[in-house]
């Protein structure tokens, strides 16, 4: 019986700790208008919307004039507008979305983990499910998904997104205002708690002890948890180990930097959903070429070269895409030349450019051909007629299997990925 369990926290720290932790001011600037969410508990309309918050909440627990166990906590997240109607909004944005997160090498794990735990909340073992990566990677983009998702297939359940940074500011505002029992008793009544950035709770102390006991309560009362991490939990230093021991309980995993197979889907699919033409192979592959860290700055660059061509009325090509990228990125030399492809990949295979565009059929040969071809395609905007023609006069056909037995092979094989990701790394840049 959900109503017969307590929904009161006592917390330790409660009885002593009126001085906030020193380590938790915040050292970056806040991104919340002063006034919200902290500020004076009496002003506007906050008590009011935080017992309606409660009582609606009720209502959507128990049964019509069921009795409940917990007093009146303060939405710390009061300020800000209800959406949906919802009298709590979940602070998600509802263009994050799994179908719009495209799937690849470098996060398959995290989003079909993510994807279970969406499906089904609190009872799978990938509770906690913590999601680490290097920024602009999709962490935030793939939590917000399970949030929606959740939300949008289990409407009763109350999903809340927040980053640690925000958790923290409440956090500290409350035991300004001597209400950190209510801030704890708001957190408890989430179904789904999404903390984003928890390495933002490094060294502050009080703050993890509270977040500790949320997630103990939430834990127990088979609540899901899902978090991210800009580091793996082994890495986070400054947390507590009690803490990093209750990540291990569930499901860690990694988001990498994407792949270009990956980027080209990102980009097509961004551009499709900004309802632009996409343009030619060759120019979205260049793009992807250029641009190989991070997600975030793609997006960046694409939205620059939707507002051009919307703006200008022409089509992305490679010139726009050219310009687009020396405005936004700094090392602007995408392009690799053909030339120092064949001297590269001929020397790493240990044989002569000649042999290269040679007509031999000797194994080595063909396989240092077909990588060296498919890094003239990835590398340059050369298109495969051009390509053809510098590697011994052969058509485009063949440039295009060679390309494609390459890639297949870098999926299927490996010990050869390895190699060509070994002098990718030359030719990237
Ligand atoms: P992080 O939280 O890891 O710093 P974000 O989730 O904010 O990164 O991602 C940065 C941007 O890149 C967001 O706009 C997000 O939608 C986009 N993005 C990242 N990964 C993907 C992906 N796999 N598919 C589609 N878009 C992505
Ligand atoms: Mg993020």
């Amino acid at each position: 019986n959900e109503q017969a369990r307590p929904r009161t926290l006592h917390l330790p720290t409660t009885r002593k700790a009126a001085a906030p932790d020193p380590h938790d001011t915040p050292a970056v600037a806040h991104p919340t208008p002063p006034s919200a969410p902290m500020g004076n508990p009496l002003a506007g309309s906050g008590r009011a919307a935080a017992a309606r918050y409660v009582s609606s909440a009720d209502t959507r627990r128990a049964a019509p004039g069921a009795q409940t166990t917990f007093a009146v906590p303060r939405n710390p997240f009061e300020s800000v507008k209800p959406m949906d109607g919802n009298l709590v909004p979940s602070q998600l944005n509802g263009s994050y979305t799994f179908d719009n997160y495209i799937e690849g090498d470098c996060n398959r794990l995290a989003r079909s983990a993510g994807l279970a735990v969406a499906n089904k909340p609190g009872t799978t073992s990938f509770n906690p499910l913590m999601v680490y990566g290097g920024v602009g990677l999709g962490k935030t983009h793939l939590v917000q998904a399970i949030g929606n998702h959740i939300k949008a297939t289990a409407p009763e359940r109350f999903v809340l997104y927040v980053s640690a940074e925000k958790f923290t500011n409440q956090f500290i505002d409350s035991v300004q205002r001597t209400a950190v029992q209510e801030f704890a008793n708001f957190y408890l009544q989430v179904d789904a708690l999404i903390l984003d950035d928890v390495q933002f709770l490094a060294n502050k102390g009080k703050t993890q002890e509270m977040f500790f006991h949320i997630f103990n309560h939430l834990h127990q009362s088979g609540k899901q948890i899902v978090m991210t991490s800009d580091r793996p939990p082994k890495d986070l230093q400054g947390l507590e180990d009690r803490l990093l021991n209750r990540f291990k309980w569930g499901l860690t995993a990694d988001v990498q930097s994407p792949d270009f197979e990956t980027r080209v889907a990102i980009i097509r699919n961004k551009m499709d959903q900004d309802g632009i033409d996409i343009p030619p192979p060759h120019v979205v592959d260049y793009l992807a070429n250029s641009v190989h860290t991070n997600v975030r700055e793609l997006e960046g660059v694409i939205a620059s070269l939707v507002a051009q061509s919307s703006l200008s009325r022409r089509d992305i090509d490679l010139e726009m895409v050219k310009q687009a990228l020396r405005h936004i990125i700094e090392e602007v030399e995408a392009e690799v030349n053909l030339d120092f492809i064949q001297k590269t990949v001929a020397a790493y295979f240990g044989i002569s450019v000649d042999l290269l565009k040679d007509k031999t059929r000797k194994k080595e040969v063909v396989t240092a051909r077909q990588v060296a071809m498919y890094f003239a395609k990835h590398h340059t905007s050369h298109t495969l007629k051009t390509i053809g023609f510098h590697f011994g006069g052969r058509d485009h056909t063949t440039v295009m299997h060679s390309v494609q037995t390459v890639s297949d092979l870098v999926d299927s094989d490996k010990k050869f990925r390895e190699q060509v990701d070994e002098l990718r790394k030359k030719f990237a840049k």
